[in-house]
This record gives structure tokens, C-alpha cells and sequence, in this order.
């Protein structure tokens, strides 16, 4: 059989997907490979399908135990004879494990790092015949890595040993520079063949909402009202919050269970399979929980606080929709998240370690969640951010995303940001956020008056405000740098760099969301909707057959056929076996075992309901979804254009807020930061440079010429950084280019 024939007779997929069939290929010529895939991409296919062509053994190495006992029992069930060997067995199964492996009955055995080391172990690898080494969650070979695995290290050392040197294959989720070079490097892999799939998971919807911690509860409550049925994870960052939450979800009825690190192994392990087997909705847990959780049909992943890192938060919210179906991940934001983690990065321990990898590690984690930060925060495409992060280009905005979704106002709150200073003087640095808040609110509250704020000045100037407004404001001059936070335990406000303030021409602007009732939703269509009434009910029975087998098979129902595969059946209506055959997901193997109850299940729905039309066309375009009325794009006319004040020097930021001022088009957009970007990058001024610390942007030789200067600057935490300034030659010219785009608009 060739590589297609297997793979649409094991695991009864037409088609490899983007990336796959390079890696086989290469694999199948005796070329080591390197795979970077975001979640999901479909790995594992990559190496198991020439697992089955080459003619000795395949050794996968896994971290976890999990991870490892689901692809086994993936494989087995589509027919394929494969094994683990770790902690998990006791001595005698092990024993009779590689006893089996030495007679050659297993194409493929899974084996956590540490097994490499043992005696038992290399006797065998160097008697039997090894014709490749995978290397499952390569990153973890990496100390750049987020979850670094000194056993890892050994790999090494034991495909060294091997008489004949096998082939070696990697697998990653994790895009980064350092991390990539580490893998390439310390594996030793010889000229392997690189592919990096992109990172872009179009099924997923992105969103942060910004809401008061309390709130957050309400919020989770309402959601899961509005997806029964559906399988969610919630994320949590502390156990404390993961047993609050759950209580609240367990008291008001709702199908849950909770995973964290403080929880014994049964308890856990018990939890897991609850959600896995689809015996409870929604799974409350620390990031302790996920890695190697192969469920399919996970719907939704929410986050109750902000993740540490964008790496940390792609691999968790990547466990939504691995089916391919619509799925939602969205971020419940606040600003004590941020405090609760720069709390958390400070206790973390590093074990075995050198001082100077240490210091190197925290760097880089106080940089990691200024990233995560700037996502809660960013007012553009989340998705756009996202690719952006991992190195790849962006596109246009995803309109798919709660940002592209949301319509924005800006306010000037110029005169609002003056009083902020002037409370932040008063208080001499001394105090933090709720007390700044507090005091300009006109709170009547015993501490304001126990520290005197009452007396102050500033006190309650801005009591026509609302709070949120406030802490908004107060987010844009964190960012712009006109104030700053300290961090540690107890954070302060302090005057920042207030000089540009004093200049007639700044502003201060925020962007605000419009009202979430008047923002109009427009998720993707699931697949799901395209089946008619008739059509969901079969899924729905399809579903309990499902359920039902799975139970009789111990098996996670995901493993006997994904969502998907039910979906696409209900569209096909399978009442053969040739048509059943023809299913996305159904293979020879699973075929024999299951295939003929679905039919008799199709069959009897079909007769039961003659005149069911099962599925509206699947592949049809969705149809068109309800939009506003679109704004044109940003441009300014010849008056609008010589209205615009210039000055010396300007940021970014005050060019759009100056080009905003003056355009006096109605139902037009708002000019973005990155619109302006985009034509200094074209007309070749500026460009982004990638250093160590991440991508800069930087002024190019013409735009050096032009005189476009950088100023460096500190930000709160410490973290070293440039702007960019731009001249009056510069802003002209970025007049006449929105001026000359205005032409093509009617
Ligand atoms: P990863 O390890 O990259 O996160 P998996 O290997 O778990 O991803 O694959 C994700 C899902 O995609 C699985 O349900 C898998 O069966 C499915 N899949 C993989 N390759 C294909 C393919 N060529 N066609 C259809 N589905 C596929
Ligand atoms: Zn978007």
C-alpha cells in the first residue's frame, strides 16, 4: 500500500492535510524531519503513517502518560498494533510488553524519556530492527521552551547507541526562533527537512472581555446557559479559583468537574475521564490540566484569568475545535490578572538551574506576560496579534474575532488625563490603583478619609464619570507611559514621563467599545448548522449510539468516531458499506467494527422519517450573516488635509489622533495605528526587525535620511524600549498618502 492508501484505510481520510505529505515523504526517503503544526494540524498522522511503511519499529518519545495511552488506544482501534511502555504498567506487564516488541509484534511503541535510560530497554532497541525515533512535543528538548524536560537530553545519547542510526522525526506546537534552533541542534537532527504549517486555526473564534472580577461568575453562568451540550474547559490560574468556580457551576446544576495540581492522582485521573468520556459538560481547571487531551469536540475554551504567556494561552485555547468545527476561546480579562500572575511569575521555582539561566528565564517570562498583557488590551484583530507573535505576516483583519466584531468610539480625554496626574501628584507616588480611582470618583469611603484623599485636590473632579472610563484611561497612560505602575506585591502609581502632556498638541485618546448590545454577532456558522431539523436529530441519535458503544468499549466516544465524522454522516446518509466507506473518519478497521450499526441506525431513521431531508448541502457558501452598515476605509479630502496641525516631532499615535481630528467625512472608519504602519513600511521609511527580544521596528536607511528619530524609553516593569518619532517631511507625506487613497473613494 502507498502512503494515501494507508491513510484512507486506517484512518479513512481522503486527504493529507497541509504539510503532511511533505513530511511522509521525506520520512519515507530516509531524510530526518522537523514538524512545527499548531495543535491540531494533525501530527501524529505525520508519523504514524510511514511508521506502517518502514520495516522495523517506531519509538515514539512522549511526555506523558496520557498523551501517550490516547494514541494507543486511537491506533488500536484503527487497526494498528501499538504499545506504551511506562510508569503506568507494573514490572510484569512491562516485561511481557517487550517481550512482545522483541518478537515484533508492535509497529509502533510509545516510551516516556526516562525509558530510554533503561537496561531492559536498550537490549531490546539493539537487537530489534529501529527504523525511526519520533520525538512527540519536541519543544521540551528546549530550555527556551515553556515547559523544559532535562530527560529530553537523552535522546540523544540513546539513537547514538542504536547499531544502525534510524531516522529521526520531530513534532512541535511551538514556533519560536530559539526554541526551533535548540530542536534542530541538541536533537542533532542531519539536515532535516523543515515544515511550518501556519498558525492560523481559521475554526476558532478569538475574544477578551474586560470584566470586573466579580462579574466574572455571572458572565461564566450566562455562557454556559447559552451552549448546553457543549464541551468546554475553564481555565483558572490559581486551585483557589478553580474550587470557587466550581462550586458555583456544581450548586447552580450545571454538568461540571474540577483538575488541579492539588488534587490527588485519582481524583484527577477520575476527573479527566469524566470529561473525556463525555459523562460531564465542562472541565474547571489549572493549566496542570490539557497536555495530551486529545478530545475532539471541545466547544468552547474559556479563561477565567489572563495565561502567563501567548504560548501558554495559543496550546490552551488551541484544545477547542481540534475537530475542525467552529469553536469559541475566549479571555475573561481584569486588571488584578495581571497582578495574580506577575505574583505567581515571582514564586516560581527553578530547579537545577544555573543563576544566569535563571535571571535569563525571568527576563524572558516578565517580557512573556507583557505579550499577554498587550493581547487583553490590543483594540485590532486578536488573531492578527496572535500570528503576528509566532513570526508569521498578517493579514488583513480576520473578521472572526471579538475585536473585529466590535465597534469602537474614541473619546479625547485630554483634560480627564491632566486630573489623573495631578491625583497621582497628590497622592506622592504612594498609593495604588484603587485609591487614584477611588479618589477622583468622589468615593465616600472610610479609607480615602483615613489617608486624607478627601482633601485632595482632584478629589471627585471626575465624578461625572464611570469607573470603567476611568480605569480605561488610566490602561492608555500606562501605555503611553505618562504614568507607571510599579510591580511586586504592592503596586503604586507614579508620575510618569508627563512632559509631552504639557504640549498644546497631544492628546490623550481612548478607544472604547460600543455597547456589546449593539455590536453585532457574527460567529462563524457551525457545521452543525447546516443540518436541517430532520438531520439534527439524527446526529443527536447517532450521538447515543456513540455513547452507547463507547461506554461497552471503555472507550472516549471522540475515539470511536469524532463530531465531525458524525456530521459528515448525517450529510451522507450512509446505507451501504461503499457509501459508509466514504465518510471523512471511516476506515477499514473501524468500519468492521462499528460501521454496520450506524447504517442500521441511518436506516431505521430513514424509514421511521421518509420524508427527512437530511442535510442541506454541507459545502454551500453560509449564508450571508446580518452586517452593519460597512464604514468605508479612512481618507481625508484637500480641506480635511490642510486643517492638520504639524509639528516638529510626532509619535505614531498623535499622527492618527491629529488625521482623526481633522477628517470630516461621516461613516467612515477610524484610521488605525496600523494602517499608518503599513504605508511607512511600503513607502520603505520603517520596517520590523527581528532581535532577540522579539520583532522592533525600526526606521530604515530612507527613513534614517528623512529624519525619523527613536527615543528610548522604560516601561513600568522595567522593560527596555524604543519609539519612533517622526518629523514634519514624514507627516506630510502620510497626509498626501490618505489624501491620494481618498481618491478612489467615492
Ligand atoms: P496534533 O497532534 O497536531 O494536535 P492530531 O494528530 O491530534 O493533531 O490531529 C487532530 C485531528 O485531525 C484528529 O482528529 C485527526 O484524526 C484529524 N486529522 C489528521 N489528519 C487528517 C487528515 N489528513 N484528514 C482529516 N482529518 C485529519
Ligand atoms: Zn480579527
Amino acid at each position: 500500500m502507498d502512503a494515501a492508501e494507508i491513510l484512507k484505510t486506517y484512518f479513512g481520510y481522503d486527504s493529507f492535510r497541509n504539510g503532511q505529505e511533505e513530511i511522509v515523504r521525506s520520512i519515507l526517503s530516509g531524510k530526518d524531519a522537523l514538524a512545527i503544526m499548531p495543535t491540531g494540524a494533525g501530527k501524529s498522522i505525520c508519523y504514524q503513517v510511514p511508521a506502517l511503511m518502514l520495516s522495523g519499529i517506531t519509538i515514539v518519545v512522549s511526555p506523558l502518560i496520557s498523551l501517550m495511552q490516547d494514541q494507543v488506544k486511537a491506533l488500536n482501534e484503527a487497526g494498528i498494533h501499538a504499545a506504551f511502555i511506562n510508569s503506568s504498567l507494573t514490572e510484569a506487564q512491562i516485561t511481557k510488553a517487550m517481550r512482545l516488541a522483541a518478537e515484533g509484534r508492535y509497529k509502533i511503541i510509545y516510551v516516556a524519556p526516562e525509558r530510554l535510560e533503561s537496561a531492559l530497554f536498550m537490549q531490546f532497541a539493539r537487537n530489534g530492527k529501529i527504523s525511526m525515533v519520533t520525538v512527540d512535543e519536541a519543544h521540551c528538548i528546549s530550555q527556551w521552551g515553556q515547559d523544559f524536560r532535562p530527560s529530553y537530553l537523552k535522546i540523544v545519547a540513546f539513537i547514538d547507541s542504536l547499531p544502525e542510526r534510524p531516522v529521526v522525526s520531530a513534532f512541535t506546537a511551538t514556533a519560536t526562533r530559539e526554541v526551533k534552533t535548540d530542536i534542530e541542534c541538541t536533537l542533532k537532527l542531519q539536515d532535516p527537512r523543515v515544515v511550518v504549517t501556519g498558525f492560523d486555526r481559521e475554526n476558532l473564534y478569538y475574544s477578551v472581555e474586560h470584566i470586573l472580577g466579580k462579574r466574572k461568575d455571572a458572565y461564566i453562568l450566562d455562557y454556559i446557559q447559552k451552549h448546553a451540550d457543549e464541551s468546554g474547559i475553564i481555565y483558572c490560574a490559581t486551585r483557589k479559583n478553580v474550587e470557587n468556580l466550581y462550586e458555583k457551576l456544581d450548586r447552580s446544576g450545571i454538568s461540571v468537574t474540577r483538575y488541579h495540581a492539588g488534587m490527588d492522582n485519582d481524583a484527577r485521573k477520575k476527573s479527566q475521564d469524566d470529561f473525556i468520556y463525555d459523562r460531564v459538560q465542562i472541565v474547571i481547571a489549572t493549566n496542570a490540566f490539557g497536555m495530551g487531551i486529545d478530545k475532539s469536540n471541545v466547544r468552547f475554551v474559556l479563561h477565567y484569568n489572563m495565561p502567563q504567556s501567548m504560548e501558554n494561552y495559543y496550546q490552551e485555547a488551541g484544545r477547542a475545535g481540534r475537530d475542525g468545527e467552529s469553536a469559541q476561546c475566549i479571555l475573561l480579562f481584569s486588571v488584578q490578572d495581571v497582578m495574580i500572575n506577575k505574583f505567581l511569575l515571582e514564586r516560581k521555582e527553578f530547579e537545577g538551574m544555573d543563576i544566569d539561566d535563571i535571571e535569563l528565564v525571568r527576563q524572558r517570562d516578565t517580557q512573556r506576560l507583557q505579550v499577554m498583557e498587550g493581547y487583553c488590551k490590543t483594540t485590532t484583530c486578536l488573531r492578527n496579534y496572535i500570528l503576528e507573535y509566532f513570526g508569521e505576516k498578517a493579514a488583513a483583519p480576520c473578521d472572526n474575532c471579538g475585536n473585529c466584531h466590535r465597534e469602537y468610539y474614541e473619546q479625547d480625554m485630554t483634560a480627564e488625563a491632566k486630573w489623573v496626574v495631578n491625583c497621582v501628584t497628590e497622592t506622592k507616588g504612594r498609593y495604588g490603583l484603587n485609591i487614584v480611582i477611588g479618589t477622583l470618583l468622589g468615593a465616600n469611603r472610610a479609607r480615602l478619609k483615613e489617608i486624607g484623599a478627601n482633601t485632595y485636590r482632584s478629589y471627585g473632579v471626575l465624578d461625572q464619570r464611570s469607573e470603567t472610563d476611568i480605569r480605561l484611561l488610566i490602561d492608555q497612560m500606562l501605555a503611553e507611559g505618562y504614568i507607571v505602575q510599579t510591580g511586586g506585591e504592592y503596586s503604586v502609581l507614579q508620575v510618569g514621563d508627563i512632559h509631552r502632556l504639557r504640549a498644546e498638541s497631544t492628546h490623550v485618546i481612548v478607544r472604547k467599545a460600543q455597547d456589546e448590545e449593539e455590536t453585532v454577532k457574527r460567529t462563524k456558522k457551525k457545521k452543525t448548522d447546516s443540518l436541517t431539523g430532520a438531520g439534527f436529530e439524527l446526529f443527536d441519535r447517532l450521538r447515543r449510539l456513540r455513547q452507547v458503544i463507547a461506554k461497552e468499549a471503555a472507550m472516549p466516544p471522540y475515539i470511536i468516531f469524532s463530531d465531525k465524522t458524525l456530521i459528515d454522516m448525517c450529510a451522507k446518509a450512509p446505507t451501504n458499506q461503499a457509501q459508509m466507506l466514504a465518510v471523512s473518519g471511516v476506515g477499514e478497521n473501524k468500519y468492521q467494527k462499528y460501521g454496520e450499526r450506524f447504517i442500521q441506525e441511518i436506516t431505521a431513521f430513514l424509514s421511521e422519517n421518509p420524508n427527512a431531508v437530511v442535510s442541506t448541502q454541507i459545502d454551500e457558501e453560509p449564508a450571508p450573516v446580518v452586517k452593519k452598515e460597512r464604514k468605508a476605509e479612512f481618507y481625508l479630502n484637500r480641506e480635511d488635509a490642510e486643517r492638520f496641525q504639524y509639528a516638529e516631532y510626532y509619535y505614531i499615535s498623535d499622527i492618527r489622533a491629529k488625521l482623526n481630528q481633522v477628517c470630516s467625512a461621516v461613516n467612515v472608519k477610524k484610521v488605525t495605528l496600523s494602517a499608518i504602519w503599513e504605508y511607512l513600511v511600503a513607502a520603505g521609511m520603517t520596517t520590523e526587525e527581528q532581535g532577540q527580544e522579539g520583532y522592533r521596528k525600526v526606521q530604515t536607511e530612507r527613513g534614517l535620511e528623512l529624519g525619523i528619530k527613536t527615543i528610548n524609553k522604560t516601561s513600568q516593569g522595567g522593560f527596555a524600549y524604543q519609539l519612533l518619532m517622526y518629523p514634519e517631511t514624514v507627516q506630510r507625506m502620510i497626509v498626501e498618502y490618505f489624501v491620494g487613497s481618498g481618491s478612489e473613494v467615492k
